[in-house]
């Protein structure tokens, strides 16, 4: 998925200390090969400082090198206001995670522009790009490390302070607390293992330590225990407040709170309005609300009534 390849940009700064953690080395090995090489251009323009957060696609499209006949997208063209969440869903296929890999410039496009603060993505060096991102992806990678690294992982130099700020934010600091050697027990491959919620929750926390304007979030399909779900929901409410969030959502609550939701289908927007505007328009969003969401038919149709 593109956040084996998403982590990269984190992953590259981090090599010299996670590749000397057990278990870790095999895993980045396995990830570095999944990445495509875009080159920085010859003379970059730096991103404007201060960071905005607004993003444009114009007329985006794209062909992965592997399938070049095929366009995963296909004329997508949509604009994200700072600070604004919106949340992106359709069908499997329809090119959701494709925009985050043109966001984070693992390819560029074929044809038209990906603009970040009103520069072209691609005459931006990646890494200042990626700097003005955080990925909270669906399967959180663990590495055999401390719970310090990895919430630390993407933000190296980042003082305990800083990490246990973080956490405490992410919902996680309760847990952690309770570890043996608390933020030095060491988690993943012979350590203690996680459950589902609490490795979102250290996800949230290096995405909150990252502070980028800028919030790519890959909504885990599988569900969390209730109270689970409550703390990883609380979790995101603080990381995506003042923040430009792209979600690929797929719970009903996440569209309900996104300012707009953007239906894509082969390859572009095809719908765009609120929850309640495209179920009223009963259109695809109306269709797929139905089979998708993981809350019942009931609460779906009370939410579109209001
Ligand atoms: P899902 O909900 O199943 O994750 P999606 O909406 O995120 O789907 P994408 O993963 O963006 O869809 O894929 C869009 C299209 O591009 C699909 O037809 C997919 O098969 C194709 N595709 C995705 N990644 C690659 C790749 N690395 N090489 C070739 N084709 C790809």
């Amino acid at each position: 998925s593109v956040f084996a390849a998403g982590s990269l940009g984190a992953l590259s700064e981090v090599w010299g200390e996670l590749s000397q953690a057990a278990g870790a080395a095999e895993r980045l090995n396995e990830l570095l090969t999944e990445v495509p090489q875009i080159q920085a251009p010859e003379h970059p323009i730096a991103m404007p400082v201060p960071a905005q957060g607004a993003i444009a696609f114009a007329d985006v499209h794209f062909a992965y090198p592997a399938r070049p006949d095929y366009k995963s997208l296909n004329g997508l063209s949509f604009a994200v206001k700072p600070g604004e969440t919106v949340a992106i869903v359709g069908p499997s296929g329809a090119g959701k995670s494709t925009v985050f890999s043109m966001l984070l410039r693992y390819y560029d496009p074929v044809k038209g522009t990906v603009t970040i603060d009103g520069i072209d993505a691609r005459m931006v060096d990646p890494k200042n790009l990626r700097d003005r991102m955080a990925i909270v992806p669906q399967d959180v990678t663990i590495f055999a490390a401390s719970v310090h690294d990895n919430i630390a992982f993407g933000a190296a130099d980042a003082s305990r302070e800083a990490v246990r700020a973080a956490a405490v934010a992410a919902q996680a600091d309760e847990f952690i607390a309770k570890l043996d050697r608390g933020y030095d027990t060491h988690v993943g491959e012979r350590g203690v293992t996680l459950s589902g919620g609490q490795r979102q929750r250290i996800a949230i926390a290096r995405a909150i330590l990252r502070n980028a304007p800028i919030l790519l979030l890959d909504e885990a399909t599988s569900a969390l225990d209730a109270e689970s779900e409550t703390l990883v929901q609380t979790a995101l409410d603080g990381l995506m407040r003042q923040r430009t969030t792209i979600v690929i959502a797929h719970r009903l609550a996440t569209v309900l709170k996104a300012d707009r939701i953007l239906v894509m289908d082969h390859g572009r927007v095809v719908e765009e309005g609120t929850h309640a505007s495209l179920i009223r328009h009963g259109g695809l969003y109306a269709k797929l609300a139905r089979l998708q969401f993981d809350h019942g038919a009931e609460s779906l149709f009370v939410a579109a009534r209001t």
